[in-house]
């Protein structure tokens, strides 16, 4: 595979905007051209007042000319020296005579034209013609040129309009390789990383610091690139694409690149908004393009960075409208992504920072079924990032990374490497020998004010708050038999959550109102320990309330579940959602009722909470140490659960099984099925 590769590698090196040495693809592009020129000629056709288009001509020999001239029929005679003609004008009266024709269909000006001999022996003729009085009108000389400018006159306009159009392509095309990209507006504009070519840049795992369960994850892909066959032969089939999900600049291109890297593969990298334009049909001709030059240097890798802008959820409402060109484009994706056979050897890897806004198509099996959360870097790997970004600094000897890595909660990878940046730059214009503590603490101040707005970035007070109203829910669910069991808690900030942590959810079908409860009692225990512990309640709860109100609205409503509306179900289908299915009394009584259920379970949280005080604040204490914690850390302070869930109790067996040690700690399942209380449990 590796001797394809170079063989491929070697002729083309560069296929950036689509410059390259074979001819323009026909297109729908040159249709316009055509048309443009058809119409230009038309016009000038069609132009009455151009001589050699005007009215009645007629070539003649140039004795007859003479005839003509002798007989007095001339008006005017033009003589144009570069073609050697003449033109001879003929009067109105004599049109009859020569054109035989009346005066009316000859139009404007009609003329004769001969071709003369020699100049001299013209303009000989005339004068003695004149002289005789057969021609009083002028003789005049004319360059065949004229014509040529008269034509440019009168395309002149069509002319402008064609350069502001091409200028217009180029500049749309944005940095659009020279005349020829008005006629490859259909390529793609990918951005090709391969061995020996222009942007070759080799980044390995070694470059992506931290991330260690995406890069387990990708690992396969890695060793499917590098060796196919192993995996074919023994009949398996690898994902065609691989989404990365996370918030910016925490990677997921240098990941992408990296199993390039390892793997040894080219890499065709675009963006999904390089794919729409203005144009229709664009969009989807650029995935076609990409797609036929990936085939062409199979195995590789197209990494499409912001897949958003062309996967978002087709809208499912056709009078809203929609984007067609974008759906087009979307389409033409999905398309290829099933017409190539899984073992083609192109690998898509797509990122985003919103996996939930794409279109469900695009996530279907034999897509981006798999998808890997590269997520903020925890303080562990901040200390790993900011090895990587100061490897190349000059750097005091005194530097402590700790401290850094403990200055940075929140930023993400490419915020260190800014960071790193922006203090040796600030260590230069101080004319310093090494960059110290001083600088970076500076350059963070800097980034952190730069950023405010953009990402979430916590003071050390706020931190603290995160991780007692964590620590507060881990606590709760530790300690409550029917809460889903923990796995990890941290307080690095994830999508719009300030905090999240991850439960083992139960396999279950029902779910019984002791286990609500206690669901319910643990999502209050983050506000509970916050008004515990800090005397405030703040907004970080929001989240967690909406939840616990929902919930209890209907456990009441549809469930039957409080003491004073038993039994009853008033879950209303119907078309008419404002028509309540109950009365003013009973919407009282439910309000009261959510209202008491939530109360109660605030109660038991905070009693729960005090009770366990000691534990709660030793896991806050860890969480602000390490950011991120997990079964095991909390099992250390409160001890084993005493109940086993039915889960658990599944893995468990599973581990013996498989020989594990009974002791270890209960291995993280796979993160999609965590994933979904997760996402619910943020906060
Ligand atoms: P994304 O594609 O997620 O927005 P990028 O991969 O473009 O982020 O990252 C931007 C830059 O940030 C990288 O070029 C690299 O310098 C730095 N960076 C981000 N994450 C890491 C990491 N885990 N290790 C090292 N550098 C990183
Ligand atoms: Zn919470």
């Amino acid at each position: 595979m590796a001797e394809q590769n170079k063989n491929n590698g070697a002729p083309q090196n560069t296929q950036r905007n689509g410059k390259n040495n074979k001819k323009p693809r026909m297109n729908f592009m040159w249709v316009y051209v055509l048309i443009a020129i058809a119409l230009g000629c038309l016009s000038v056709i069609g132009d009455k007042d151009l001589p050699w288009s005007a009215a009645a001509s007629k070539n003649v020999p140039y004795t007859t000319f003479q005839e003509y001239v002798k007989q007095g029929y001339a008006n005017k005679i033009v003589a144009n020296k570069d073609e050697g003609t003449v033109q001879m004008f003929v009067k109105p009266d004599h049109i009859r005579d020569v054109f035989k024709t009346g005066v009316d269909q000859a139009g404007k000006a009609p003329f004769v034209q001969a071709e003369y001999g020699s100049a001299d022996k013209l303009e000989e003729f005339v004068t003695a013609e004149r002289e005789l009085g057969n021609f009083n009108g002028e003789l005049s000389y004319k360059r065949s040129n004229d014509t040529f400018m008269q034509v440019f006159w009168n395309l002149f306009p069509l002319l402008l309009i064609i350069f502001v159009w091409m200028f217009i392509m180029r500049r749309m095309g944005s940095g659009g390789g020279g005349m020829g990209s008005i006629f490859n507006v259909g390529r793609s504009r990918a951005q090709l990383v391969e061995k020996g070519g222009e942007n070759e840049s080799k980044v390995t795992f070694k470059d992506v610091a931290g991330q260690a369960s995406a890069k387990q994850e990708v690992q396969e892909i890695v060793e499917f690139l590098k060796n196919p066959q192993k995996f074919t032969d023994l009949g398996g089939k690898i994902p065609k694409g691989a989404l990365l999900v996370g918030p910016p600049g925490t990677g997921k291109t240098l990941l992408a690149k990296a199993v390039a890297g390892e793997a040894d593969v080219p890499f065709f990298s675009m963006s999904g908004s390089d794919f729409v334009e203005m144009f229709v049909g664009v969009g989807a001709s650029r995935v076609r393009d990409l797609f036929r030059q990936a085939k062409e240097k199979a195995p590789c890798i197209i990494f499409i960075d912001e897949i958003d802008a062309v996967g978002r959820a087709r809208a499912n409402n056709a009078m809203m409208g929609g984007n067609d060109e974008r759906e087009s484009t979307l389409n033409q994706l999905l398309t290829e992504m099933d017409g190539f056979g899984t073992n083609s050897g192109v690998i898509i890897m797509a990122a985003t920072n919103r996996a939930d806004i794409l279109d469900k198509a695009l996530l279907r099996a034999g897509r981006f079924d798999r998808q890997i959360h590269v997520d903020l870097p925890d303080l562990n790997e901040r200390k790993a990032v900011f090895k990587v970004h100061l490897k190349p600094i000059k750097v005091d000897k005194s530097l402590d990374i700790d401290l850094l890595a403990r200055q940075t909660p929140g930023f993400s990878g490419a915020d260190i490497a800014n960071v790193c940046n922006e203090a040796a730059l600030i260590a230069a214009r101080h004319g310093k020998q090494s960059v110290t503590k001083e600088d970076f603490i500076a350059a963070v101040d800097r980034i952190v004010g730069g950023l405010e707005k953009k990402t979430k970035v916590m003071t050390e007070e706020e931190k603290r708050t995160i991780a007692l109203h964590e620590a507060g829910h881990a606590t709760i669910s530790w300690n409550l038999q029917y809460a889903n069991p923990l796995i990890k808690v941290t307080i690095v900030p994830r999508g719009r959550a300030l905090g999240a942590a991850w439960y083992l959810p139960e396999e279950r079908q029902i779910t019984t109102k002791e286990q609500m409860l206690d669901e319910m009692c643990a999502t209050l225990g983050g506000r509970a320990a916050e008004e515990l512990f800090t005397g405030h309640i703040s907004s970080g709860a929001m989240n967690d309330l909406e939840r616990v109100t929902k919930q209890a609205y209907g456990m009441i409503a549809y469930m039957g579940m409080s003491d004073a509306l038993p039994n009853l179900c008033y879950y209303n289908q119907s078309e008419y959602q404002w028509q309540r299915p109950y009365s003013e009394a009973t919407a009282q009584k439910i309000d009261d009722e959510v209202k008491k259920m939530i109360a109660e379970q605030y109660e038991r949280a905070k009693a729960l909470l005090l009770e366990k005080r000691e534990g709660h604040a030793a896991l806050a204490d860890l969480l602000v140490e390490r950011e991120v914690i997990y079964a095991e850390d909390v099992e250390k302070i409160f001890g084993k659960r005493p109940w086993v869930s039915r889960t658990e109790e599944l893995l468990e067996k599973q581990g013996e099984e498989e020989g594990a040690t009974p002791d270890s700690p209960p291995a993280l399942p796979n993160r999609e099925g965590a994933e979904s209380t997760e996402q619910s449990s943020a906060s």
